[in-house]
């Protein structure tokens, strides 16, 4: 198959909507990492999604809609739903609700409820208006590789495997949307995002954090959230994760990569002097620019071909959660706390 690879104009958004109504998958740009989009109530058209992705098929889908009427009948909104909705729709908050019957069993992995999203970037918002379907889509990544924060690396993944990849430049988030479990007594994320835990706590009154989000699941766990039994996000090369003092983390990666062959740094931007002519990525100075800049930066370690990754971490606060979430597990968790 040939992979088209177009600006999202305004007529090529009416392109890839026509695709998405004849049951093809598409893939375009969202506020969090680029999603691969097909009607979320065409059971072929979702299958399509699994294929191209080499998705395991218990990993179930986010619904994204334009509006919230687009819900109607999809499922049941809670009245909290509803007040979080209000305070951050559009925006990178998917929400688990009850689903209905007219949700297939493929999009949801046979799970009761359905994860739905109104996204906020305006490309998202035209082809969902254009295409009137619900999209289900999950990051444009193939399965196991870092989500995709611009066109570029979805067509790295992608090429050959879709019909058409629309280019809306860069990301603005960087990471995958906070997904909040609303179907339990207390709200709870499954997975962090920019919609963080004190935010959702501000509308919702209360929040809870699963467990696994910070460490791995114990042998006969239940996940969740499917999406955690799976490895992602994992750079090709053996990551390790530092955090704590400042001075002891620098310290720490320089003594290791000093004794490690073909090693590639990723740094605060501000710490990047501090290891000399080592190789080093800059992730940014705050957490928003890491949580921007992680996915790219995995991605061009194993464009550099390097065997060990060593990353300075943030801290678990606001955003920190999102970003140290989705470092935990490139490293597979293997995170050494300095001082
Ligand atoms: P992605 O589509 O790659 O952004 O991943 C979607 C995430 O949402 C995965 O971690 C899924 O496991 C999670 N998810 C989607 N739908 C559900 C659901 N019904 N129940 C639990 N988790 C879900
Ligand atoms: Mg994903």
């Amino acid at each position: 198959m040939d992979t088209l690879f177009l600006p999202a104009t305004e007529e090529n958004i009416k392109t890839a909507a026509g695709l998405l109504r004849r049951g093809q998958v598409v893939a375009f740009p969202t506020e969090t990492v680029y999603g691969l989009g097909a009607d979320a109530l065409n059971e072929a058209a979702v299958a399509a999604i699994f294929a191209a992705k080499e998705r395991p098929a218990d990993n179930p889908l986010i619904v994204h809609v334009a509006e919230r009427a687009q819900l109607d009948g999809l499922c049941h909104v809670t009245d909290i739903a509803r007040a979080l909705m209000n305070a951050y729709w559009p925006g990178p908050l998917t929400l688990l609700l009850q689903k209905t019957n007219r949700v297939p069993g493929i999009t949801t992995a046979n799970l009761p409820s359905v994860a739905v999203r109104c996204p906020r970037h305006p490309v998202a918002l035209a082809l969902l208006r254009a295409s009137g379907v619900p999209i289900a889509a999950p990051s444009a990544n193939r399965s196991g590789r870092p989500s995709p924060t611009s066109a570029r690396h979805v067509l790295e993944d992608m090429r050959g495997r879709i019909p058409l990849i629309l280019d809306g430049g860069p990301c603005e988030v960087g990471v995958e949307s906070t997904v909040l479990d609303l179907t339990g007594p207390v709200p709870c994320i499954l997975r962090p995002g920019a919609v963080t835990k004190e935010m959702v706590a501000a509308i919702a009154g209360d929040c809870a954090v699963a467990p696994s989000v910070m460490r791995p699941l114990r042998p006969g766990e239940a996940a969740p959230s499917p999406g955690m039994r799976h490895r992602h996000y994992a750079p090709r090369a053996k990551m390790t994760v530092f955090v704590g003092d400042e001075e002891k983390v620098i310290a720490e990666i320089c003594r290791r990569y000093d004794e490690t062959e073909n090693a590639c740094i990723l740094a605060h931007e501000n710490a990047v002097p501090a290891f000399g002519g080592r190789r080093v990525l800059s992730l940014g100075d705050t957490k928003e620019q890491g949580a921007n800049r992680l996915f790219a930066c995995l991605r061009e370690t194993d464009e550099m071909g390097v065997s060990c990754v060593l990353a300075m971490g943030w801290d678990e606060e606001g955003v920190g959660l999102a970003v140290m979430n989705r470092m935990a597990r490139a490293a597979a968790f293997d995170i050494v706390r300095c001082g």
